[in-house]
């Protein structure tokens, strides 16, 4: 019997990495470690005495700054006490591809657009992209906004159904699998939310502040480079998966565009040099997809999304550039002159050091 030892660390390399591996290696009678709230996503309800040191050690949800090595130890004596003959196993990256783990979906809830307003509790460039707008322009447009997510986790902006109004008790996956399920198109970063966007075929856009950036590493969290995972998405989803660059006028045009858009079957390499208008019944866009790009063909021409990883050291800004980031953070109402802070993602060092950064980027897409 094995005890599979709960992942205490970001939702998204959950959905990701650690669901298709325990999936994979299960059997019945093991016992799983993991937040009981998400339970619906195991292949059994994950163990509560388990998960309890970790909801003491983490208690407002993981945090990066909060080093996890007694926990590991906490977590091993509680497993070899209650289970003194178990193989505990951890998840650790090791090569191998797994399927999609194969969850029972529940009933959608059916949304025109789905948003995941992600905001942590600490300083993360992820945090402060101006989710609020875009919610009040898609809702102008007459559509049903659906919040994807946790209470804890989400900033408050306007929608007209919230994830977390769905959950059963002692539940919080369950409304965002609803959502995400009913959902005409998901508009996520590049989070949790857009792996489990993926991982249930739901259409997506996943938003980057700049073209490019879905392929590279970027300063996200406190000066560390995270490398962006669309190539991941773009492979599960076996629907649409886009990526969007800039701000919340950029994205509506990406929704506009996705709600309308339909999905060929077949090779690229038929269609790249190919005019939408060659299409019987022209629609407005089309997409053609294969595992590891998509060919987006509109009346003003066609745009292939390559999604394999490029090579982050290409990207060294040029003094000019530097300086431009620089002037657009003067003048920019968010910057904190006093601090040299960003006042959206909050972090600091903002001139002296982020704006010459390779990998740093502007969470409003500005640079
Ligand atoms: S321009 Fe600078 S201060 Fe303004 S949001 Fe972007 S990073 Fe923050």
């Amino acid at each position: 019997m094995k005890v599979f030892l709960p992942w205490f660390g970001h939702f998204g390399d959950l959905v990701r990495d650690v669901l298709p591996w325990i999936w994979a290696q299960y059997q019945p009678g093991d016992i799983i470690g993991g937040n009981p709230l998400h339970g619906p996503l195991y292949p059994a309800p994950p163990e509560p005495h388990l998960w309890a040191p970790v909801q003491a050690h983490y208690p407002a949800g993981y945090d990066y700054r909060i080093r996890p090595e007694a926990l590991e130890e906490q977590l091993r004596a509680v497993a070899l006490d209650l289970w003194p003959r178990a193989d505990l196993v951890t998840w650790a990256p090791d090569g191998e591809s797994y399927p999609k783990p194969p969850i029972t979906l529940p009933e959608p809830h059916p949304v025109d657009v789905v948003l995941a307003p992600r905001s942590k509790p600490y300083e993360d460039a992820k945090n402060g992209w101006p989710w609020a707008d875009l919610a009040r322009s898609c809702r102008e447009r007459g559509w049903i906004v659906g919040l994807a997510g946790s209470r804890a986790e989400s900033a408050e902006i306007p929608a007209d159904v919230a994830a977390w109004d769905l959950d059963p008790a002692g539940d919080a996956v369950t409304g965002t699998l609803r959502l995400l399920l009913g959902a005409r198109v998901v508009v996520s970063l590049d989070s949790g939310i857009g792996h489990l966007a993926s991982l249930v075929d739901a259409p997506q856009v996943v938003v980057y502040p700049q073209r490019g950036d879905e392929r590279r590493s970027v300063v996200l969290r406190d000066g560390h480079m995270v490398a962006m995972r669309f190539a991941d998405m773009h492979r599960w989803n076996q629907r649409l998966c886009l990526p969007a660059w800039g701000g919340p006028e950029q994205v509506l045009a990406a929704i506009e565009e996705a709600l309308v858009a339909r999905v060929l079957p077949g090779l690229i390499d038929a269609w790249k040099s190919r005019h939408l208008s060659d299409l019987p019944d022209v629609p407005p866009t089309a997409v053609v997809r294969e595992a590891d790009r998509s060919l987006i063909m509109r009346r003003s021409g066609n745009d292939l999304i390559e999604t394999t990883p490029l090579d982050d050291r290409l990207l060294t800004p040029s003094p000019a550039e530097v300086e431009r980031r620089a002037a657009t953070c003067r003048a920019c109402p968010h910057y904190r002159a006093d601090s040299d802070r960003c006042g959206l993602c909050g972090c600091a060092f903002l001139i002296a050091e982020r704006v010459a950064s390779p990998v740093a980027r502007c969470p409003e897409g500005r640079w």
